[in-house]
């Protein structure tokens, strides 16, 4: 199943919506590595890298991401559905 899927699947909400606009960049964490509109980019490509990049486990970022989309995707619901799907390939 694709990350696009998984997060549709458990969170109700299509990752293709987004517009790639970036107003969801709204910090930077010493915890983060890429910018939050690149995850959410990555989710759209079906890329592996959207589970192993450090900002999925920012819980800095994943605070920020409340309300951060301004196009109505719950980019918190989204990082949880992602860690999960992440440890659930992890065996854990
Ligand atoms: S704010 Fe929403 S629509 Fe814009 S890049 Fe971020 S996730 Fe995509």
């Amino acid at each position: 199943m694709s990350l696009r899927s998984i997060v549709k699947s458990a969170t109700g909400q299509d990752v293709h919506v987004c517009q790639s606009c970036n107003d969801c960049d709204i910090g930077s964490y010493a915890d983060m590595d890429i910018p939050l509109s690149s995850l959410i980019q990555l989710v759209m490509l079906n890329d592996e890298e959207a589970l192993q990049c450090r900002t999925l486990w920012s819980d800095s970022v994943m605070e920020a991401a409340r309300g951060a989309c301004k196009r109505g995707l719950d980019l918190y619901a989204m990082m949880i559905a992602l860690r999960e799907e992440s440890l659930r390939r992890a065996g854990r």
